[in-house]
C-alpha cells in the first residue's frame, strides 16, 4: 500500500476546523473594563466555566477573553472522545486516589450526562453519538486485564462486556483484533470543533461577553481585586477562573506541572457503503488499542474515519510551536497502520493530517490550583482526556472560587497536586527514556521495566 499517495492531498488544517461553519471572531478588548468573573481561554476549560457561572447567577457579569479564537487549540482539534471517566480510566484513578476512586466514577458519569443534557437544552448540534467504546487487544497480553476491568466497572453499577476475537470481529472486521473490553455507557462521539462554537454561542445568549484575539500578558492585584492586562485593554475582576490548556502564558506556577506533548490524528474521506459493509461497525463505538502506544479511531457523522495516536513527542524546553503541527514521519506511520487495521480499505484517501499539543501532568488526570488567595483558580492537566473532564473542571473552578468548602474543593483530586516535572534538560531526558521503556514494554508482551517500575511506584507511570 503507497501510504504517500493516500496522504498527498491531505490538508494540514484540523478537520474539525475546516469548516464553513467556523464563526467570524469576536473583536477583541479594545478598552479597560470590570467583570464579577474574568475566564481565560477560550478552549472548553474556559467555555464550560463561563457557562455554568451565568446558569449558577444570571446576574454575574462574565467576561471571557482567548488568545486566539475560540476552540482553535486542543478544544477544536481532538478525537471527539467524551469520556465519563476524570482520572484517565478508572484503573490510573485506583493507582492515585484510592479512597475516593469511586466516587469520582460516579461524579464521571454525572459529568457525562449533564454535558449531554446541556447539548440538547442549548440545541446545539454538535453531532452527539453516546455510542461507548471498545478496547482492543491486538496481542493476547493486551486482553488479560480485561475481566478485571470489566468486573470494576460492573460492581460500579455500569456495563461492561468482554469479548472474544470471533465476537469483536463480527462487530468490527480488522484482521488485528484478538479480543475486546466493550464498555457501552461511559463514552460519547461528538464533534469537538461544533462543541466548542454551541458552548461559544450558548455564552453569548447568556450575556458572557467574548473577546478573541486577545491575549492575557499579565496578572496584577489592586485593592478590589485582580487587573489582567491583555492586548488592547484590561480587566478589572474580583475573580479570575483560568484554563489555557497546554499553555500556562504569565502564571508561572503551572509550567512547572505540564509537559505539551504533540500527538497527530488523520481523517480520511468518507466510506462508501460498499466500505462500510466491508468493516462492519454499526455500534460507531469509539475504538482504542491497548498498547502504551496506542490508537484511538471513530467514525464521523459522515463515516470518515478518523485515526490517532501512536507517537507522542516533547520538545526541549517544553516548546509549543505551529510548526510542530505537522510530522510527516507520524503521519506516514499512522497510515501504515490504518491500512494493517482495516485492509478492506485500502485505496482510500486522507483528506486532513494535523497535530497538536496536550497537556500532559505527571498523573495523566487534571489538577487543579489556585493562587492570589484563592482569587484565582487554575485547572489544567487533562493529559489527552479533556473534552468531558474539562466541564467538570469548570465546576470545581467555580467552587473554589466560591470561597465556600463544598464537596468538590474537599477531593483530594482537587487537593493535591501532580509532581512537578523536573528542570531541563533532564525533564527531555526523563520523558524520551520513559518513552523508549514503554516501546520496549510494548515489544516485551507488556512486561515494565525497572525504569516504569519505579515510575510507578512514584505514581509517574504511565500505562494507557
Ligand atoms: C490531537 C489531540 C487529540 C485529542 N483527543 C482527545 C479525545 O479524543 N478525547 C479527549 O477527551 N481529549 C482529547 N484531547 C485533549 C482535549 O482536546 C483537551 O484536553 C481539551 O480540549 C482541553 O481544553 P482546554 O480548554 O483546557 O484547552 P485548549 O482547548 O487548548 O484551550 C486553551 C485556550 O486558552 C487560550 N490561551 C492560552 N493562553 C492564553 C492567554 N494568555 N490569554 C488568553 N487565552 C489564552 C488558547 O489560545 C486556547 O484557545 C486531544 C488533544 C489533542 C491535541
Amino acid at each position: 500500500m503507497d501510504v504517500n499517495a493516500a496522504l498527498a492531498d491531505a490538508s494540514t488544517i484540523p478537520y474539525w476546523l475546516d469548516s464553513e461553519l467556523r464563526p467570524e471572531p469576536l473583536p477583541p478588548l479594545t478598552d479597560d473594563r470590570e467583570a464579577d468573573l474574568l475566564v481565560v481561554g477560550g478552549g472548553f476549560t474556559g467555555l464550560w466555566t463561563a457557562l455554568q457561572a451565568k446558569e449558577r447567577d444570571p446576574d454575574r457579569r462574565v467576561v471571557l477573553v482567548e488568545a486566539n479564537t475560540i476552540g482553535w487549540a486542543a478544544s477544536g482539534r481532538n478525537g471527539g472522545f467524551c469520556a465519563a471517566t476524570l482520572t484517565h480510566g478508572y484503573d490510573n484513578g485506583e493507582a492515585h486516589l484510592p479512597e475516593e476512586n469511586d466516587r469520582l466514577a460516579q461524579l464521571g458519569r454525572e459529568n457525562l450526562d449533564a454535558i449531554e443534557a446541556a447539548v440538547a437544552k442549548y440545541g446545539m448540534d454538535v453531532e452527539f453519538e453516546r455510542t461507548g467504546e471498545l478496547l482492543v487487544a491486538t496481542a493476547p497480553w493486551q486482553a488479560e486485564g480485561f475481566a478485571e476491568s470489566a468486573a470494576a466497572i460492573t460492581a460500579l453499577g455500569h456495563r461492561a462486556e468482554v469479548w472474544d476475537a470471533a465476537r469483536t470481529r463480527a462487530e468490527i472486521d480488522s484482521p488485528t483484533y484478538v479480543g475486546a473490553l466493550y464498555e457501552p455507557d461511559g463514552v460519547a462521539m461528538l464533534h469537538p470543533a461544533k462543541l466548542a462554537w454551541g458552548l461559544r454561542a450558548a455564552c453569548l445568549r447568556l450575556g458572557v461577553r467574548i473577546f478573541e484575539n486577545t491575549p492575557v500578558r499579565a496578572i496584577r492585584s489592586t485593592p478590589a481585586g485582580l487587573r489582567l492586562e491583555a492586548r488592547g485593554g484590561s480587566v478589572h475582576a474580583p475573580r479570575v477562573a483560568w484554563g489555557t490548556g497546554a499553555f500556562p502564558g504569565p502564571l508561572r506556577r503551572l509550567k512547572h506541572y505540564l509537559a505539551p506533548v504533540y500527538d497527530y490524528a488523520l481523517m480520511t474521506e468518507p466510506l462508501s457503503d460498499e466500505q462500510m459493509a466491508a468493516i462492519g461497525w454499526e455500534g460507531r463505538q469509539g475504538i482504542g488499542d491497548c498498547a502504551n502506544r496506542f490508537h484511538y479511531y471513530r467514525l464521523t457523522a459522515d463515516n470518515r474515519i478518523l485515526f490517532g495516536g501512536w507517537d507522542a513527542v516533547y520538545h526541549f524546553g517544553r516548546q509549543v510551536s505551529w510548526k510542530y503541527d505537522q510530522r510527516p514521519e507520524t503521519f506516514e506511520t499512522l497510515a501504515e497502520h490504518f491500512f494493517a487495521t482495516f485492509p478492506q480499505l485500502a485505496g482510500l484517501k486522507f483528506t486532513h493530517k494535523w497535530g497538536g499539543p496536550i497537556d500532559t501532568c505527571s498523573r495523566f488526570f487534571s489538577f487543579f490550583t489556585s493562587a492570589y488567595g484563592r482569587k484565582v483558580a487554575m485547572a489544567a492537566g487533562f493529559t489527552g482526556l479533556g473534552v468531558g473532564a474539562s466541564r467538570f473542571a469548570g465546576t470545581v473552578m467555580l467552587d473554589l472560587l466560591s470561597g465556600e468548602d463544598t464537596e468538590l474543593t474537599e477531593l483530594e483530586m482537587v487537593r493535591k497536586l501532580p509532581l512537578p516535572f523536573p528542570p531541563e534538560p533532564v525533564a527531555w531526558l526523563g520523558i524520551k527514556m520513559t518513552t523508549n521503556a514503554l516501546i520496549k514494554a510494548d515489544e516485551n508482551e507488556g512486561r515494565r521495566g525497572p525504569l516504569l517500575k519505579v515510575l510507578d511506584a512514584v505514581g509517574m507511570g504511565f500505562d494507557s
